[in-house]
């Protein structure tokens, strides 16, 4: 009997990978260090999802029943991997709980980490109530309780939604585009304007990067349905007159500065590297890119391979993707790895 499969990561990919190795009859220990699984669509409690449309902890959560539905896969929450050893289509490996196991290859779908809004002090996240990032406005949409300022409950007439908050910006050392905040931006703006159709939106801009088919149902189906206003701009800072939130910076078309008052600011933050990478990366002996995600060996020859034989990986883990992405990556890393093991039993 072939040797089991370990999957370390509960998120889209990582139920991606175990649902395709699961179905073809592969048995597959998926390991997850918070105590549920889903990722951070889940964890995070994102509302509804671009590009589908549907709420996350539907279309998450479906693929969450069928990997705890199927008896070939074995979930262990609350679990990480402290050691792994082995080559050649046999890794022996000691779980945080120190139950150990033999496999015949890893996935690693362990995704990332959210940029913390702290970092950019100077546009206000920490200082202001009333400045949040997107995850609190999706989890204000998921909960049911509403777009509300946190200050003080009230519903704000004036939002602003401030894109590229930790991508794109070389002095905090994050150079990368995080490829999806754009067009989460413009579908959280369009459910703003859905739930309070008398707030005022404006989505700050140093380009648009609505990507694909997704041009048309955010960039533009915002501003020509939902009036969503954008401003091509450089942002200096966020303040407050003590009553209201106050963006300042210099609007890049006109070349004039711009100072607008708002009642809350909205961080579109971008996606970090998962904080565990160093200690993943030397537990499992695979390269991290130089950004600190994980290295893709071969982007053509094995789908998903890392810089170890017989260790593979999916999605968010490799750098900024989609939900979409990390689904098609896991389920294709779940193939290399089958093609990996089979050529070593
Ligand atoms: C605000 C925001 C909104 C977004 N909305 C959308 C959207 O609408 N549509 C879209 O396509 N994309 C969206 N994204 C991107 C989306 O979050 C990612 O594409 C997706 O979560 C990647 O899935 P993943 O499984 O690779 O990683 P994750 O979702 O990060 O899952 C990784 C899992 O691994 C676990 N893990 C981490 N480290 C370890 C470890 N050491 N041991 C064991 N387990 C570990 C984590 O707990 C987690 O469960 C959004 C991103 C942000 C920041
Ligand atoms: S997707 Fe848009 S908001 Fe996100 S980093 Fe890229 S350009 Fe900035």
């Amino acid at each position: 009997m072939s040797k089991p499969y370990l999957v370390v990561g509960g998120g889209p990919a990582g139920l991606s990978a175990a649902h395709s190795l699961g179905i073809l009859g592969e048995k597959v220990i998926l390991v997850e260090k918070e105590d549920r699984l889903g990722g951070a669509p889940i964890l995070d409690g994102y509302a509804k999802l671009v590009p589908s449309g549907e709420w996350a902890k539907d279309a998450i959560g479906s693929m969450v029943d069928r990997v705890t539905g199927n008896d070939n896969i074995t979930v262990l929450t609350s679990t990480t991997v402290k050691e792994q050893n082995g080559a050649d289509g046999n890794f022996d490996v000691t779980l945080s709980n120190d139950d150990t196991l033999n496999v015949g290859a890893i996935i690693l779908c362990t995704g990332f980490t959210h940029f913390d809004s702290v970092n950019k002090p100077e546009w206000g996240f920490g200082t202001f109530e009333d400045v949040v990032t997107t995850t609190q406005v999706e989890q204000m949409i998921s909960s049911g309780s509403g777009v509300r300022c946190p200050s003080d409950g009230r519903k704000p007439n004036r939002v602003a939604i401030l894109l590229c908050v930790g991508s794109r910006d070389r002095q905090i050392g994050r150079e990368w585009c995080s490829k999806i905040c754009c067009s989460v931006s413009a579908n959280i703006a369009m459910e703003i304007r859905e739930e309070l159709p008398d707030c005022h939106v404006y989505v700050y801009y140093m380009d648009i990067r609505t990507f694909g088919l997704l041009e048309t149902h955010y960039y533009w189906k915002s501003q020509e349905e939902y009036k969503v206003k954008y401003i091509k701009a450089r942002i200096a800072e966020v303040t407050s007159d003590g009553e209201k939130l106050i963006v300042k910076g210099e609007d890049t078309l006109v070349k004039r500065p711009i100072t607008i008052p708002f009642d809350m600011v909205v961080h579109a933050i971008g996606m970090d590297p998962n904080v565990d990478n160093m200690l993943l990366s030397s537990v499992f002996d695979v390269n991290l890119e130089q950004h600190g995600f994980i290295d893709k060996g071969n982007a053509y020859g094995s789908l998903g391979a890392t810089t170890h034989t017989g260790i593979f990986v999916a999605g968010a883990a490799t750098g900024p993707e989609t939900i979409d992405d990390s689904i098609a990556q896991g389920s294709s890393a779940a193939m290399s790895a089958i093609e990996y093991t089979k050529s070593n039993s």
